[in-house]
Order: C-alpha cells, then sequence, then structure tokens
C-alpha cells in the first residue's frame, strides 16, 4: 500500500471531528454526575440539557422529545419495550428492509409481526401498508426507516406516517443513517418515535437517543436510579452525550457538504459502469443518500472484494457487517428481489466529512484493477 488507508464505510461508523474528540476529552477530564446537587453536578446536568437542545434541532423537535440511551440500538429496544407498553401496542408492522435491531427485537416481543414490503428499488409498498393496516382494529405501531444503511434508500416517511395515522397507528422511524446526511425533521416526517445514533454522524459510539412526541410515553426498560425522567436509568454517559450534542451541531451546520460528496460518488459510478459493464449499481435511480453507493460485480464475492480492497488500502464493507465480521446474504436485498449473484457480490462505499476528491479517485482505480484481477467477465474480455 502506498498510500495511508482510505476509510470509506462511514454507514458502519463516522470517525469524531476533532472538536467532537476534543469536547469528550475535556469533559471526561472534569468529569461530573449530573444527579449530584453540588454546583459540579449542576454543571454536567447543564451539559446534558445543552446536549438535549442540539440533538432536538438535528431532527427538528423539541428538547423535551430526547430521551438518551447507550446506542441507536438500545433506543429500537426502548421503542419495542418501552413505547409498545406506554401506548398499549398488540401488533406491529415492520417494514422488509429493516436494521436488525428493529427487526430482531420486534420479532422476540412475541407480538403478531407482519412484515411490509418494498418492491425492486427498495421503496416500501404504501398498498400493502394500507392493505395491512385496514386488515386489525389491534393497536399497531409501524416501524419504517427512513433510509437504509445498505442500499442509502430514502423512504417517503411524510406519505406512509400519514397512511399509519389515518388507521389510527402509531409510527416509529429508525433515523440512524439519515441524520446528519439528509434534513430531519420529525414535526414533517410526522413520526412518533425516532431513533438517532451519534457514532453515525461523527459522534462517540455508545450513546444513541429515542425521540418521542411529546404527547406520549415511553415506559422504561432499564430500571434505577431514574435518570432521564425515569425513562433510562443509570448514570449518563456524560462525555458521550455532550460528543453526541457537538456532533449533531456541527453536522446540520456542515450539511451542504453532502452535496459535494454527492457528485463524487456520482462521478465514481459513472466510470465504474462505463469500466464494467456487468456492474449493477443498486438503487441509482431513485431517492438515497448522498454518501452511499452499493455496488455488485457479478461473479465475484463481496467478502472477496472486500478483502482485495483492504489489501489495497481501501475500507469499504459488504452489505451489513454484523457484529461477528461474518457476512450473510443481506435480507434487503432479498427482500427487493435481488438475486444471490447480485446481492451476495454487493459492496457498500459511504463516503463522509474527511473523504477528498482523491480518496475517491483512488478508491475508483483501486477498484478497476480488483475487477480486472477477479471478474471472470473481465478475464473473457481479455481472451
Ligand atoms: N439502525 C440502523 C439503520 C443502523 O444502521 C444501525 C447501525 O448500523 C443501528 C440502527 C444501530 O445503531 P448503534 O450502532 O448505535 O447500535
Amino acid at each position: 500500500m502506498s498510500h495511508p488507508f482510505v476509510y470509506l464505510d462511514y454507514n458502519a461508523t463516522a470517525p469524531a471531528k476533532p472538536e467532537v474528540a476534543e469536547a469528550v476529552a475535556r469533559v471526561m477530564a472534569e468529569g461530573g454526575n449530573p444527579s449530584s446537587v453540588h454546583a459540579h453536578g449542576r454543571a454536567a446536568k447543564a451539559l446534558v440539557e445543552n446536549a438535549r437542545a442540539q440533538v432536538a434541532a438535528l431532527a427538528g423537535a423539541e428538547p423535551k422529545s430526547v430521551t438518551f440511551t447507550g446506542s441507536g440500538t438500545e433506543a429500537n429496544n426502548l421503542v419495542f419495550t418501552g413505547a409498545v407498553k406506554a401506548n398499549k401496542v398488540e401488533r406491529l408492522l415492520v417494514s422488509a428492509t429493516e436494521h436488525d435491531s428493529v427487526a430482531k427485537t420486534a420479532a422476540a416481543t412475541g407480538m403478531t409481526v407482519e412484515l411490509i414490503p418494498v418492491d425492486h428499488v427498495g421503496a416500501v409498498d404504501q398498498e400493502a401498508l394500507r392493505d395491512l393496516l385496514g386488515g386489525s382494529d389491534e393497536k399497531t405501531l409501524v416501524c419504517i426507516m427512513l433510509a437504509n444503511n445498505e442500499t442509502g434508500r430514502i423512504q417517503d416517511i411524510a406519505a406512509l406516517a400519514q397512511a399509519a395515522h389515518e388507521e389510527g397507528a402509531l409510527f416509529h422511524c429508525d433515523a440512524v443513517q439519515a441524520a446528519g446526511k439528509i434534513p430531519v425533521d420529525m414535526a414533517a416526517l410526522d413520526t412518533d418515535f425516532l431513533t438517532l445514533s451519534a457514532h453515525k454522524f461523527g459522534g462517540p459510539q455508545g450513546v444513541g437517543a429515542l425521540l418521542r412526541r411529546p404527547s406520549l410515553d415511553v415506559s422504561a426498560m432499564i430500571l434505577g436510579g431514574g435518570q432521564e425522567l425515569g425513562r433510562r436509568s443509570g448514570t449518563e454517559n456524560l462525555a458521550g452525550i455532550v460528543g453526541m450534542g457537538l456532533a449533531a451541531e456541527l453536522a446540520l451546520k456542515d450539511m451542504g457538504q453532502m452535496a459535494v460528496l454527492a457528485k463524487w460518488r456520482d462521478e465514481m459510478e459513472q466510470v465504474m459502469t462505463a469500466y464494467a459493464g456487468e456492474a449493477v449499481i443498486i438503487c441509482r435511480e431513485v431517492s438515497r443518500l448522498p454518501n452511499t453507493s452499493l455496488v455488485a460485480l457479478p461473479g465475484v464475492r463481496s467478502e472477496t472484494q472486500v478483502m482485495t480492497l483492504d489489501l489495497a488500502g481501501f475500507g469499504v464493507s459488504a452489505g451489513s457487517a454484523c457484529s461477528s465480521g461474518k457476512v450473510s446474504t443481506s435480507h434487503s436485498l432479498s427482500a427487493m428481489g435481488f438475486s444471490e449473484d447480485i446481492a451476495g457480490s454487493a459492496v457498500r462505499v459511504s463516503l463522509g466529512w474527511k473523504t477528498t476528491h482523491e480518496d475517491v479517485t483512488a478508491f475508483t482505480e483501486a477498484w478497476k484493477n480488483m475487477r480486472d484481477r477477479l471478474s471472470s467477465k473481465a478475464r473473457s474480455e481479455v481472451a
């Protein structure tokens, strides 16, 4: 590798901006328990409340709607325990392309869970949702993500939430991948619950938030000292919360940079498809995150591509990486009707605030070299 490692996996996690890392280090050094009544504790409490306002602003919500959690995963779990309990939900409708922290948690509730299908470009089928909603008198919660972690596909949440509300259902939106990349306005989206995760927009790992419509409640999943107004006990992750707040403020301020990333991403895809006619860019023609590209190279396994690109000094991922590092066929791509040939050969490239134009150009060249070495299509062109 003749260049520094190029990280192009921002949908997995985004490195913290220097201001965020400094703020986190400062708060860790100063410490403080927001529950302490003395001045030091009151200062810590003020930091939490400042961060609450910053996080709420990223999602167009009121500060009082924010409950800090230990991750996006925990916030999604809180939906299926606390929001379900407090609002007497009896039935769940979950889109077929949700993240595992929604899909698996919903399945574990023991309640009736019905999957809302998506079409071949990943859009949730609104007719199917309406049919499912009309078919039951049970109190229903609909869960649909704003943007998909693998394809970047953006859903028409306002229309889907309206359909849910017309039938008296509640609506949860996992906005973990969208926040910081596209505008998120909880009021305009008309969602009842919304999930955020700090590390996806340049905050620390291990801190997230569940936002709710202030008129709705969430019962606690984690009991104890009654922090977060009793909705999530445990001494606050002060440094993490401060980092999340600052990262939210910076993400909002720097959102304009996303249009530049989209331009570089589009250029990259243009070069790839002109070079390799067999390459498939998933969700290219539809509304998707500006930083995300999911590129399939039929005939070459995703894992092989990821390893080859890693050796060449580029960090990308094969569909959705799970904690074990194992790669299984993406349920999202299967739900969209892609064959194993496409789904098993898709690699996700996700750009972010540190990405330069040179990074994208160098990656595109490395991808072309990889394709020439690994693809039988390339070999047959030479023969
Ligand atoms: N929801 C989506 C769409 C995600 O992409 C992720 C993480 O990849 C999560 C939820 C989980 O967030 P966290 O990593 O904070 O647990």
